[in-house]
């Protein structure tokens, strides 16, 4: 755990969150700033600054990220008319909190990448 970091201290229950799933590995919470009817990050337990970094070093552990999103678009009902998986990554990518994690986002039309 990194101290500083807020997902961990999400993780350690340091901080409150609403938790729709939780694995061995992965915890998924609402983001506390929905961009969509449906808005939901998934992490690793462990800390990794970034997706890049935890597939390097760990791509079983990326592995069940994924799978844990893929539930959690299953559980949320998004997987008849489709969702939006985004991991932000860096400066350029507009990531703000290094702590890897996926964006899980549907609920409505999302629109084009760029708007
Ligand atoms: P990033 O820009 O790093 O990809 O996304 C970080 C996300 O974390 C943002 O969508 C932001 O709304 C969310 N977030 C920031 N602080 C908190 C918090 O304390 N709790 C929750 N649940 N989400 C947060
Ligand atoms: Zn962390």
């Amino acid at each position: 755990m990194e101290i500083n970091c807020l997902f961990c201290r999400i993780v350690a229950g340091q901080i409150p969150a609403t938790v729709v799933r939780e694995t061995d590995t992965t915890l998924a919470f609402r983001d506390i700033s929905p961009q969509a009817a449906v808005h939901v990050l998934v992490i690793p337990k462990e800390h990794y600054a970034d997706v890049a970094t935890l597939t390097q070093a760990d791509p079983a552990l990326a592995g069940d990220v994924l799978g844990t999103a893929a539930v959690v678009a299953e559980t949320e009902g998004l997987l008849a008319d489709g969702f939006r998986l985004i991991f932000n990554t860096g400066q350029f990518g507009g990531q703000e909190v290094f702590h890897a994690h996926a964006h899980v986002l549907g609920g409505e039309p999302l629109g084009p990448m760029r708007s």
